[in-house]
């Protein structure tokens, strides 16, 4: 067993923040769902753009959310075309707490993502929460709370600048 990793924080811009939690409220009572592209620097996951994606589970929709492999690919491949990587995924939960679900561990496969859910109450965005998936596969992953901390876009410039060789 490997000991619980220490959760570290979440950096997003207020605007993308904003953003993603309008997505929520938009596709009010359904579910939405989105992609964080970024950069993982020094364990701590930067959001740079939040894309919102289609939510394919038109079955179940208020409660439950897919983003389509195709979709996701593409998303990867742009983002890796200027140097961002997923660092996360997000989608919103109607009229339910900001807590990850079973389903939401279950459908997690991405480690070291992070995973934000926003409370969307009658239709307004209320509280949300980030959690990041941890552990080192299927058979031990495991959802983590971390600290959602706003970053300012010029600070997150810097930091990738400083990045460069
Ligand atoms: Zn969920």
């Amino acid at each position: 067993m490997t000991p619980p990793t220490t959760t570290s924080a979440l950096r997003i811009t207020e605007d993308n923040l904003r953003a993603l939690r309008a997505h929520g409220e938009q596709t009010y009572p359904n579910e939405c769902c989105g992609v964080l592209l970024g950069r993982n620097v020094d364990g701590v996951n930067h959001v740079q753009e939040v894309l919102p994606a289609g939510n394919t589970r038109t079955d179940s929709a208020h409660n439950r959310y897919n983003i389509a492999p195709q979709e996701l690919v593409r998303i990867q491949r742009q983002g890796r075309a200027r140097g961002l990587d997923i660092v996360g995924f997000y989608h919103s939960h109607p009229d339910h707490p900001a807590m990850w679900s079973v389903t939401d561990i279950a459908e997690a496969h991405w480690i070291g993502c992070s995973y934000i859910i926003t409370s969307v109450v009658k239709g307004a965005a209320t509280e949300t929460n980030s959690f990041l998936l941890t552990g080192s596969g299927e058979e031990d992953k495991a959802f983590a709370r971390q600290a959602l901390e706003l970053a300012a876009p010029q600070v997150v410039a810097d930091t990738l600048l400083a990045c460069r060789p």
